[in-house]
């Protein structure tokens, strides 16, 4: 349970802890102190920190908490992606983190609000419907969780790339995805490189040109048509925000930064999306901005009105992308077993008879495998 009374220091960036400590008579390099322990060492208990004064933690004690929403559930997939059911308000709601862990590194996907506004047709978040934005201290102890955990089992390295993917619209939750962003590049936090942490985004056009300004990290797009029509139809916000205007905030990102590059993404829909004639239109649409493209297959929920593209039909889609210069990946559906894999993620409690019996089907295929960094 969050203390009401109490300051989570969790949901302070440096600024913020530097802004906390000067108003509290104590010197701004305490944030940096505070925050070395907290995100890089790990701890949280305040008697610990061994380079504060006595007062100054006793202080901290009496005013302030470091605390962290509950973890409700893990499942491991038999890939070794892993997924944590985090509890955040009551029992009925839930968000969801995934770590896909691979040979050189470890990708956190985070979530960002308690469902999501946008109701885009193929995505099994849209289903349940908006809750709420989630804190900064809620999307930091995502990572913090994930982070800290790896390094506790053993592994060599915690998570080095975090991309906002999970559930939710981070550009519609600004504020706090960007003071938790600052957090993940700090060099007294998780010091991620600016390269890997994206921020995903359905196309909020005016957040998108207020992120040029505003931080550096990667953005990736979620393009899916290459028309309005078909757009509107999978993703309602292209009514508010079409795709001349999503185009010319993606130019605007990477123009004059010569290191800045667009990822977009492209889901396989059989029949919807997927034909050569799209692939020619994307290839018009995308073709003169520094990017590249990702196509992700489908992957199914229950009651899902879409298919997924057919290997060939996508392997076609991607080659016709590759021969016209646009370097493009189909991305692997990693943790499907657990319902880990993108739009899969649904957050709610209901259903956990499955998820523990899925659970244990994961530890036993998996084996060893956790230790295996
Ligand atoms: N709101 C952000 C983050 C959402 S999830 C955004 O729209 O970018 C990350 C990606 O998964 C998005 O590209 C989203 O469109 C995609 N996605 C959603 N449901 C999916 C599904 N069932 N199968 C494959 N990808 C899906």
């Amino acid at each position: 349970m969050v203390n009401i009374d109490k300051i989570n220091l969790l949901s302070l960036n440096r600024a913020g802890l530097q802004a906390f400590f000067v108003a509290n008579g104590e010197k701004a390099f305490r944030a940096r102190q505070l925050m070395q322990w907290v995100h890089q060492r790990g701890v949280t208990d305040f008697s610990e920190m061994t380079d504060m004064s006595r007062t100054l933690r006793d202080f901290l004690q009496q005013h302030t908490c470091i605390e962290f929403p509950n973890v409700i559930d893990t499942q491991i997939s038999a890939d070794g992606t892993r997924k944590w059911l985090i509890q955040v308000d009551g029992v009925e709601n839930a968000i969801e983190s995934v770590l896909i862990p691979e040979k050189s590194r470890n990708t956190l996907c985070i979530s960002s609000q308690v469902g999501c506004t946008l109701n885009c047709s193929f995505c099994s978040t849209a289903k349940q419907g908006f809750n709420r934005n989630l804190t900064t201290a809620e999307i930091i102890a995502q990572l913090h969780l994930a982070h800290h955990g790896l390094l506790e089992e053993g592994y060599k390295q915690g998570v080095t790339n975090v991309v906002m993917m999970g559930m939710g619209e981070p550009l519609l939750n600004f504020d706090a995805v960007i003071a938790a962003v600052d957090m993940m590049c700090d060099d007294y936090a998780y010091a991620l490189s600016k390269r890997r942490v994206t921020i995903s985004t359905a196309g909020v056009v005016p957040a998108i040109e207020k992120l040029v300004n505003e931080t550096d990290v990667a953005l990736a797009v979620s393009l899916h048509a290459p028309d309005n029509q078909l757009r509107n139809q999978l993703l309602p916000i292209n009514r508010k925000y079409p795709l001349e205007q999503l185009l010319k905030a993606c130019h605007s990102y990477v123009d004059g930064y010569k290191s800045r590059k667009i990822t977009f993404e492209y889901v396989m829909l059989k029949d919807i999306n997927d034909s050569l004639i799209h692939a020619r239109q994307l290839v018009k649409l995308i073709g003169n901005i520094p990017c590249k493209l990702n196509l992700i297959p489908f992957n199914p929920y229950p009651n899902a009105i879409y298919k997924c593209s057919d290997a060939e039909t996508i392997d076609q889609f991607r080659e016709y992308m590759g021969s016209r210069g646009i370097v493009t990946v189909t991305r692997r559906a990693r943790g499907d077993d657990i319902d880990a894999a993108c739009g899969q993620l649904a957050g709610q409690f209901r259903d956990r008879s499955r998820r523990r019996q899925k659970y244990q089907l994961g530890l036993m295929e998996v084996g060893g495998l956790t230790h295996a960094h």
